[in-house]
């Protein structure tokens, strides 16, 4: 196999404008239309992309308030010791203290992660360090949940639920694609010693897109619609991280002979595999002809959604050592 590309090529479109609609969101103003009646604000984002997407208006916004940081999925980013310690130093230098590492959905047995049971315990602490003025004789707590879409808010709150109340699933509909917003606010009770409500829906933030590489990210991370970048689009930048990171389990995933950098190529195996076509009609000398040709926006569909549920290697998308 020859060199792997060392820069991604996006094409003749190179703003952002072209691709991601650009907006304050009706998110953030119910978040600080909310933030007066909370004692502190979880704000959830994919361990993938620590650095990544998070919403640069949430800080200046949440200066005034108790604040945690819980990066979430971190079975999906499997971050090795010496990742660990980077990344660490990283969030340190940018003066965030108050994170956690969880893992939301559960794991072998339906168990809960130990993670889980560290949310309220650091919150009270986070906010016990912080005055409370207004509300010291009252020792119940009042939380918000904020994050952009798909990182797993709903799931915390389920799983803090489940650990605290011993209930289930809360009846909401979780989005199934980014960007879907529910327009109903939750108060929820998920703890009763101390007595914790969180506040969900306001909390869902546009991410922050700061450029392409990091929209890339974002669509990997199914934070924002597929369809603004495209899937196959979306797929040849999974196929260039991957090579990049030398995360080669992608050949022995989908049975090639060895690494590819040329995204037609494992789309079209793809296809092949699983015999997937679109019919076109082609216009020919002797009339119209029915063509079958290889249907790539299945096999990047199906890319993308190994790469999701894990399948093609677990690492953090974001680079660590480098200052984006
Ligand atoms: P929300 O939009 O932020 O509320 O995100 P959801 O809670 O609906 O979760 C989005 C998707 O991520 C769902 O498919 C969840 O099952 C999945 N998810 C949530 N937490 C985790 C986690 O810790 N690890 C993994 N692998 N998946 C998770």
């Amino acid at each position: 196999m020859s060199a792997f590309r060392t820069a991604f090529e996006f094409g003749s479109r190179k703003t952002l404008g072209h691709w991601f609609p650009r907006h304050m969101g009706k998110g953030l103003r119910q978040m600080r239309a909310l933030l007066h009646k909370v004692d502190c604000v979880v704000e959830v984002h994919d361990c993938r992309i620590p650095f990544s997407g998070r919403n640069p208006l949430l800080s200046e916004a949440l200066s005034s308030k108790p604040h945690l940081l819980v990066l979430n999925k971190v079975d999906t980013a499997a971050p090795s010791r010496e990742d660990m310690d980077i990344l660490e130093r990283r969030l340190d230098n940018e003066d965030i203290f108050d994170y956690i590492f969880t893992q939301c959905s559960p794991g072998e047995g339906g168990a809960l992660d130990q993670s889980i049971s560290e949310i309220i315990p650091r919150c009270v602490d986070i906010i016990n360090r912080t005055s409370r003025y207004d509300r010291e004789c009252d020792s119940s707590l009042d939380m918000m949940i904020v994050g952009v879409p798909n990182v797993g808010k709903s799931s915390l709150i389920n799983a803090i639920r489940r650990k605290y109340l011993h209930k289930g699933q809360i009846q909401r509909t979780v989005a199934k694609s980014p960007g879907h917003t529910r327009s109903v606010m939750f108060r929820i009770k998920v703890c009763e010693k101390p007595l914790v409500h969180l506040y969900d829906t306001p909390g869902i933030l546009e991410p922050g897109i700061g450029d392409l590489h990091c929209g890339m990210k974002l669509a990997l991370c199914n934070t924002v619609k597929d369809h603004l970048l495209g899937t196959a689009m979306i797929a040849d930048y999974l196929l260039f991280t991957l090579n990049q990171k030398k995360e080669f389990g992608y050949v022995s995933h989908y049975n090639l002979k060895e690494p590819i950098d040329d995204i037609r190529k494992v789309l079209l195996h793809i296809a092949l595999r699983d015999r997937k076509y679109k019919v076109r009609k082609v216009l020919t000398g002797t009339g119209d002809q029915i063509v079958k040709i290889p249907d790539y926006e299945y096999s990047a569909a199906i890319m993308l959604r190994d790469f999701r549920n894990g399948d093609l290697g677990r690492f953090i998308l974001d680079n660590l050592r480098a200052r984006h």
